[in-house]
């Protein structure tokens, strides 16, 4: 679904994992090349631009490995990218449908595809989710939209509520949860009238409906294939009638895509599903991993990168835990460890991913320690000389003195920090002797 991006980009990050040594303009020339490839894609200038900018100030500070290239970390660094642009912290995942009849809503312009979306959905809560379905055409102005939709009903065996000549979306809508309370539905899905373009009365009719029948989920479903127009049409749609998810239809076509990358940054709204043809069962849940894979069709780097992350990280505790095991625990050490801890989110996680910590946090809580003050911690020791931080017993006052002050702190501070790094120091040596076997090998497991 997105083979020119995924050649254009291919054809970026094979030249640079071929590459040794990276300096910073090759970088930049690289992600030149791949924001025309993404504007070409149809991507939106701002989150182009903001993809870029976001790329090379990681790949910037990137640690780099032995065991993988330069070129090799920036692809990693871009797939990453691709999935935070695609994806965002509150997306919903699967239909809510609980509280039977569940309503979904689905709106539209016309030809977007959304009568056929509205029962490939529809098959798929029947088969894969073994939920009882009932759909509902409201396109009163178009009776051939109505009957469109009973057809793909018997075709796929989900019923459809009778037409009645006549009646308003709204009667239909509340004679459709009748029925579907009535007749044990999980779930009544309501098919919207279309039009060509936005206007008041399709807005109206949509906002009746939804004021009428409180829906689960309000899917709109959008063209893939008109780029930018799908973004704006999502907006609009969004401020006017509000919705739950989007549906990019007809990301079959070898169509730019873009469509997909700009979406979730510009509305805010996630896509939910794509449709992939024009097949009852073309229709894939949206998963911005499997889809910045694709579109990256890397996935042999982006493992490498991982695992060699990983592999990085192991070796680090195990020399860590060597030189601990010695009685070796210096401030630099402290300083790493308060670092680690910040960046877990504070004692409280750190606590819940070690669990042989407990009582090491415990003591450091005693010494005063918080994840308030963490930064506090880090700043005394940045203003401490190496040799002071590698043996801290020969502080004099007088040095004590300047050190708190140039971290913006009191001596007392200081010296509860002193404190905490004799106990922790203690600690470790006590845990050193424990052998292979100890608590800490066990904790950073
Ligand atoms: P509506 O007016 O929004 O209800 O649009 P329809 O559901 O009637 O679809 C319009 C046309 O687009 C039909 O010919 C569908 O078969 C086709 N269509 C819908 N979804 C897709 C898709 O994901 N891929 C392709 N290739 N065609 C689709």
């Amino acid at each position: 679904m997105f083979e020119n991006l995924s050649d254009r980009l291919g054809g970026v990050f094979d030249r640079l994992t071929k590459q040794g040594a990276l300096s910073e303009e090759d970088v930049r020339s690289a992600m030149r090349e791949v924001r025309v490839a993404l504007l070409e894609a149809d991507v939106s200038l701002p989150v182009a631009r903001q993809f870029i900018k976001a790329v090379e100030k990681k790949a910037t500070g990137a640690a780099v490995t032995r065991s993988v290239t330069p070129g090799q970390q920036v692809v990693k660094i871009v797939h990453d990218e691709l999935i935070a642009v695609l994806s965002g912290e509150d997306d919903p995942g699967e239909l809510r449908i609980d509280n039977a009849p569940a309503p979904v809503l689905m709106v539209g312009l016309q030809g977007s595809g959304k009568t056929t979306t509205t029962a490939k959905l529809a098959k798929r809560l029947k088969e894969r989710d073994r939920k009882k379905v009932l759909m509902a055409s409201l396109d009163v102005n178009r009776p051939a939209a109505m009957e469109q939709l009973q057809i793909l009903g018997t075709q796929i065996g989900v019923d459809t509520l009778p037409i009645v000549k006549g009646e308003d979306p709204v009667t239909i809508a509340k004679r459709a949860r009748t029925q579907a309370s009535l007749g044990g539905y999980d779930v009544y899905m309501l098919d919207t009238a279309g039009r060509l373009h936005i206007d008041e009365e399709l807005i109206q009719q949509a906002a009746d409906v939804r004021d009428a029948v409180s829906p689960r989920e309000t899917l709109l479903v959008v063209d893939g294939l008109t780029g930018q127009d799908a973004v704006n049409v999502a907006t609009e749609f969004d401020e006017k009638i509000g919705v739950s998810g989007v549906v990019l239809t007809r990301m079959d076509g070898d169509g730019r895509g873009g469509a997909a990358l700009s979406m979730r940054a510009i509305t805010g709204k996630p896509i939910r599903f794509v449709g992939l043809g024009e097949k009852m069962d073309a229709l894939e849940t949206f998963e911005p991993e499997r889809v910045a894979g694709r579109i990256l069709g890397m996935g042999d780097i982006v493992a490498l990168v991982e695992k060699a992350q990983q592999t990085l990280e192991a070796e680090q505790a195990e020399r860590m835990m060597k030189r601990f095991q010695k009685g070796q625990f210096n401030m630099n050490d402290l300083k790493m460890q308060l670092e680690q801890m910040q960046k877990m989110g504070g004692m409280e996680g750190m606590m819940s991913m070690m669990p042989g910590m407990g009582k090491m946090a415990k003591q450091m809580e005693g010494a005063g320690i918080d994840d308030s003050i963490l930064k506090q911690q880090i700043a005394l020791v940045n203003s401490m000389t190496k040799r002071e931080r590698a043996n801290p017993q020969l502080l004099q006052a007088s040095r004590k003195k300047r050190i708190a002050k140039g971290a913006g702190l009191e001596v007392s501070d200081l010296n509860k920090l002193l404190k905490m790094h004799r106990q922790m120091a203690d600690m470790m040596k006590k845990m050193g002797k424990m052998g292979k076997g100890g608590m800490m090998k066990q904790a950073m497991k």
